[in-house]
């Protein structure tokens, strides 16, 4: 079948089990990298199981391109989404009801639509594919609401076996995937993290430097094509704009129209642009093969992003490199959005507090909570996806469950321990793709170091920098190493760090800096390890002397990475219990604070056309089942109003506009807006986007 249907010679490597098992109808979940062929262990099951392979999958994009790759092979395949007319939708259920059709795609929210799992459920699928299975968890770096609900349909649906794929789930994350879609003993296919061919170099660099770093790597041979990672669109644009003296080189980011993006895309696949240099809205789907390069000018917020993002360069199996740049400003910049999105449980209580059984609107709401526009929907937002809250779809509010404060304050702490082990990655002692091996639970591919990243292969770092020790550090590493020979040649870096200093805490960054360096330098090995207090985990490192360590002689040359910025002062821990400070965040450059919306005051006109957006939010929010502020938010909207956009490009421009709600609704919204300028409508052209 693989061969006659895919036209394949052999499996990738885990692909046979997975097949085997699902086909057999086990249930099972497959946790392998993106590229690595996930698709096939649902469409070989699929095809060999007969009927149709039920596939819910998160993005259009993604359905489209699936789907045209099955026609190719010709096979029966539809989809039901967002982008299709009523009448093609229709087609498709009946076709599905005749039995027509080997795969059908559909959005998650579909299922919302009464009548349709009903429909599915008179034809039973002969196969349930979840594909970013990591969407339904809320530990997952890309929760999303409407993944949530994809469980409850599952049983109507049963025995048919579910397969639920990701690239990217942690074992928190794989547990909660298996326990919200209810999977029945299922077979758990955890493979192929390991990139034999990424060498991944971690670099400390000032913000203002990063750019410039980033140029010198592109510059050299055999370094593109590349994508560098901004954190944010306006930083993709500048760099874009220094690379493109050098190199080809683009932009690319959600505040750029469709179609901009399109031929951007298009150049890259095919050469024509060396350097890509994109907000991480770049890279979903992307099949380019020889991308010899990822930069990253930021920390991201989680690994499993960064691993996805790095996870782009060298699909061909060449020798490829990703370098990441981070420094304390990154830590405030985590730090910032972390106090802005995740308020403290106190701002949840004081809304919590004013809640009533009976639904009251929430302009009200906010005006009793006093609290500041955007720091009151975003708690009530947390407060909702928890349960506190009731929100119809007209934004009434009424008091929910007690039990909200324990998922919140768990999805909190969740959300601070990413960043967290992000930070812990930038200033690990062993080889790095390990880290992100063990990190993804590949636990039976947990030992052998990569030999390429820029702990095992220093000397082949490009962005990296090495000199020799100095005269103090090697009396100081002596000292360590007799420390460590003393005893039972194990001690945690925390007890070094005590015994050397003299109980001293300042200091202690450089000291695992250096036991780092020694670690690099085969003086040592360390293994980073957690510990359990209060239901916390807290991380540590253990370091243990190796026979060349005890053989140093004080001589041997010790290469220490050279610090490319002063030590900034103790970091704030991440996981603070006080109240919100964005107002201490530092000033540093790459401080992000969110944008300001542009507002003048409001004529007669924009209160007409408020009037109107609203109204059709209402329509829209009632239609879809969801709060109105799911659609739109209300200074999202305030923002259309005072910019009346008329181009794709300007609506996303604005802050709080995606580019799905763009590509959804932009249409809607322009006749709206133009109804406003052309006074009446007529009656005769009904207003379809508030019917
Ligand atoms: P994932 O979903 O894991 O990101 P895909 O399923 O999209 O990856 O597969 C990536 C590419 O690998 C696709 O182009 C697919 O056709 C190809 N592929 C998958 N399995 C095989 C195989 N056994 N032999 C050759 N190519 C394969
Ligand atoms: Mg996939």
């Amino acid at each position: 079948l693989l061969r006659a249907a895919f036209g394949f010679t052999s499996f990738r490597p885990n692909q046979e089990a997975v097949c085997r098992a699902v086909t057999a109808g086990a249930d099972a979940l497959l946790v392998m990298p993106t590229g690595s062929g996930k698709s096939l262990c649902y469409q070989l099951p699929g095809i060999a199981r007969g009927g149709t392979t039920l596939v819910i999958s998160p993005l259009i994009a993604l359905m489209e391109d699936q789907a045209a790759k099955l026609r190719a092979r010709g096979l029966a395949v539809d989809r039901i989404h967002s982008g299709r007319d009523r009448g093609a939708s229709r087609q498709t259920c009946f076709d599905y009801l005749n039995g027509k059709l080997q795969f059908l795609f559909i959005a998650p929210e579909r299922l919302r639509v009464a009548g349709f799992p009903e429909m599915l459920a008179k034809r039973k699928p002969c196969l349930v594919a979840i594909d970013e299975a990591h969407c339904i968890s809320q530990w997952g770096h890309d929760f999303r609401p409407d993944y949530r609900m994809i469980g409850q349909y599952l049983p109507m649906l049963r025995p048919t076996p579910v397969l639920a794929l990701t690239a990217t789930a942690t074992p928190l994350v794989q547990n909660d995937i298996c326990e919200q879609l209810g999977l029945i003993d299922p077979g758990r296919f955890i493979h192929g993290f390991r990139r034999e061919n990424i060498a991944i170099e971690v670099v400390e660099a000032q913000p203002r430097d990063r750019a410039v770093l980033a140029h010198e790597i592109l510059l050299g041979e055999g370094r593109r094509p590349a994508i560098v990672y901004t954190p944010t669109r306006r930083q993709a644009e500048a760099v874009a704009r220094l690379l493109q003296r050098h190199f080809p080189s683009a932009a690319y980011h959600a505040g750029l129209d469709k179609d901009h993006r399109r031929d951007v895309q298009a150049a890259f696949l095919e050469g024509r642009i060396e350097v890509m240099v994109a907000t991480i809205a770049f890279g979903m789907g992307i099949d380019k093969p020889d991308i010899r390069t990822v930069v990253h000018t930021a920390m991201p917020s989680s690994l499993e992003s960064y691993y996805q993002e790095i996870g782009r360069a060298g699909r061909d199996g060449a020798p490829s490199r990703a370098i990441l740049m981070h420094s304390y400003a990154d830590r405030y910049t985590h730090d910032f959005f972390f106090e802005r999105d995740y308020p403290d449980v106190s701002v949840l209580e004081t809304l919590f507090a004013k809640l009533t059984p009976e639904p009251q609107p929430k302009d009200a709401l906010r005006r009793r909570v006093r609290l500041e526009e955007e720091a009151f929907d975003n708690a009530l937002e947390k407060l909702w996806i928890h349960g506190g809250a009731q929100v119809d779809y007209a934004e009434n509010v009424a008091r929910g469950s007690e039990e909200w404060r324990q998922p919140y304050l768990a999805q909190r702490d969740q959300k601070a321990a990413k960043i967290e082990q992000m930070i812990r990655f930038t200033e690990s002692g062993e080889c790095r793709m390990l880290s992100l091996v063990r990190h993804f639970g590949d636990y039976s591919d947990a030992r052998r170091p990569c030999g390429i990243c820029d702990f095992c292969a220093p000397a082949e770092c490009v962005a990296q920098r090495f000199r020799p020790a100095t005269a103090a550090e090697r009396s100081r590493i002596t000292r360590i190493l007799s420390l460590l020979a003393a005893g039972d040649g194990r001690k945690t870096s925390g007890k070094i760090h005590a015994e050397l200093s003299g109980g001293e805490t300042s200091g202690r960054r450089a000291s695992e800096q250096l036991l780092c360096d020694m670690a690099r330098s085969g003086l040592v090995t360390i293994v980073e390890a957690e510990f359990e207090k209060d239901g916390r985990r807290i991380p540590y490192r253990n370091v243990a002397i190796t026979a060349a360590g005890r053989a140093w002689d004080g001589e041997g040359e010790i290469a220490i990475r050279e610090a490319v910025e002063a030590e900034a002062p103790p970091r704030k821990r991440v996981a603070r219990k006080t109240k919100s400070k964005a107002a201490q965040v530092p000033k540093t450059k790459s401080r992000r604070a969110p944008a300001k919306t542009e507002t003048q005051p409001p004529t007669l006109a924009d209160a007409a056309t408020a009037q109107r957006l609203r109204d059709w939010r209402l329509a829209e929010a009632r239609r879809r089942g969801v709060p109105a502020f799911r659609i739109l938010t209300d200074a999202a909207l305030r923002a259309i109003v005072a910019a009346r956009p008329s181009t794709a490009r300007e609506l996303l421009a604005l802050s709080g506009i995606g580019i799905s709600f763009v590509e959804k609704y932009g249409a809607q919204i322009f006749r709206l807006l133009h109804e406003g300028t052309g006074g009446r409508y007529s009656p005769t052209e009904p207003s379809q986007a508030s019917s």
